[in-house]
């Protein structure tokens, strides 16, 4: 098995055997990103991805899940993909979900009827990143999607049986803006109503543009009280009607939240609340992304 610069996968994917499926990010621009900067983006030849698994199948006892990686495995097309879970489905009969990053276009160039069939064929959950609700926001980050192509994108992934599970920054929008990012965030996760939501908090390596745009002053970090006062602000605004899996429990956030929404939104809130006037929150020196 060959894995080529770093790899990334979801905290959820702890324990999942990992495939690059592709090298690197096909989109590669947001501000924000240093994870794929020292790789040019390529799609790996399915006949390699096969030898992986074949590979893979020999070391491993029991694999209950696996991961595609890298950055937008989803821009593959159904074609090979099918290829590619068609081989897993023989090699890892155990095997119970296989999940994937997608970006909300790789979505949207896919087909309600494709989306089902990648849902057949052992695709349980799409990992996609919306960072943010707000227009402005995405369109700072170099996101290269709108707010109304993510909610599509992730109404069509629920729409066709596939979890969505969407990922958003707190303090993406720095000092400037930090209430619109939270309101904007909350309303959109209303609209779309994914299975799971995960909410990280900014932290910038070297590598990243908006890095630079810190040191030169033109982007203001929020200090971690403001974070707190932002998150209680997007839970707020979030009113959804079918059951949503929220975590804030990375190892960036300053409190650490989990709950299920509607149910356990005022417990959250409360939780904020509490950690905001007796000081608790995580020391700068423990967050880690
Ligand atoms: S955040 Fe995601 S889409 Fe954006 S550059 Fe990084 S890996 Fe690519």
């Amino acid at each position: 098995m060959r894995y080529e610069g770093s790899v990334y996968r979801p905290p959820s994917e702890a324990y999942s055997l990992i495939i690059q499926v592709t090298i690197g990010c096909a989109h590669n621009k947001c501000t924000f990103c240093s994870m794929f900067k020292d790789k040019k983006f390529r799609i790996r030849k399915v006949s390699e991805v096969i030898e992986d698994l074949n590979s893979a199948r020999k070391y491993y006892g029991r694999v209950n899940k696996i991961f595609l990686a890298d950055g937008d495995a989803l821009v593959l097309n159904n074609k090979d993909l099918l290829v590619i879970l068609d081989h897993i489905k023989k090699t890892f009969p155990e095997c119970e979900r296989v999940g994937i990053y997608g970006s909300p276009q790789d979505v949207l160039r896919k087909t309600h009827e494709e989306l089902v069939e990648l849902r057949d064929n052992g695709i349980g959950i799409i990992y996609i990143g919306a960072e943010s609700g707000s227009d402005k926001v995405l369109k700072d980050i170099v996101k290269g999607a709108t707010r109304a192509e993510i909610i599509k994108a992730v109404q069509m992934i629920e729409a066709s049986g596939i979890k969505a599970s969407v990922t958003f920054i707190s303090g993406l929008a720095g000092t400037d803006g930090w209430e619109d990012h939270a309101i904007q965030t909350g309303t959109m996760i209303s609209e779309m109503q994914p299975s799971y939501v995960g909410l990280l908090t900014l932290m910038i390596e070297p590598g990243a543009e908006l890095y630079d745009d810190i040191k030169a002053g033109k982007f203001k970090i929020l200090s971690a009280v403001d974070v707190v006062k932002e998150t209680a602000l997007l839970l707020e605004n979030i009113n959804v009607t079918k059951k949503c899996v929220f975590r804030s429990n990375h190892a960036s956030n300053y409190v650490s939240l989990r709950g299920d929404l509607p149910k356990d939104k005022e417990r959250m809130l409360a939780q904020l609340k509490n950690a905001l006037a007796n000081h608790n929150l995580k020391d700068e020196r423990f967050r880690m992304l």
